[in-house]
Parts: C-alpha cells; sequence; structure tokens
C-alpha cells in the first residue's frame, strides 16, 4: 500500500468500513510509516473535535476543518 492509498482510505477506516485484507494492509502501512501515522492521529483528532462540538455547527465549519487536515496531508511530501 502506497502513502496516497493509505490516505485515500482515512475516512472508510475510521468508520470501521475497511475489510479485513485491506484493513491489514492499512494497519502494516501505518506502523512502517511515521508520516501516515501522524496523518491518522490527525483525522482522528479533527473527527472527535467536530463531534464535541455543539449541534449544529457554524456553517462550513466541518469542511474548513477537513480541508485544513488535507491541505497539511497534501503539503507533506508523500514516501512510496
Ligand atoms: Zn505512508
Amino acid at each position: 500500500m502506497t502513502c496516497t492509498e493509505f490516505r485515500a482510505l482515512l475516512t472508510d477506516h475510521h468508520g470501521n468500513e475497511l475489510v479485513a485484507e485491506v484493513r491489514t494492509k492499512f494497519e502494516s502501512h501505518r506502523v512502517g510509516c511515521a508520516h501516515c501515522e501522524v496523518f491518522l492521529e490527525s483525522f482522528t483528532f479533527t473527527v472527535k473535535l467536530t463531534r464535541r462540538l455543539p449541534r449544529p455547527m457554524p456553517a462550513g465549519l466541518e469542511e474548513r476543518l477537513r480541508a485544513g487536515v488535507a491541505k497539511k496531508m497534501a503539503d507533506e511530501p508523500a514516501e512510496a
């Protein structure tokens, strides 16, 4: 699994939507890639943060937070 594939699976992983085979590859990439480990933590933190906020959230806030994480991910160099 590449970093790009890993990042594409973050949302599915968080929703426990990965099949066992993919989850195994996801976890093995995570433990072997410091970049993706950080991305997963950032993503998880963002999701937890948005869930603690009162509903309904201010318009566009969740999108901005997700976009911020996505931008951070895009700015980081990917390792194969
Ligand atoms: Zn990676």
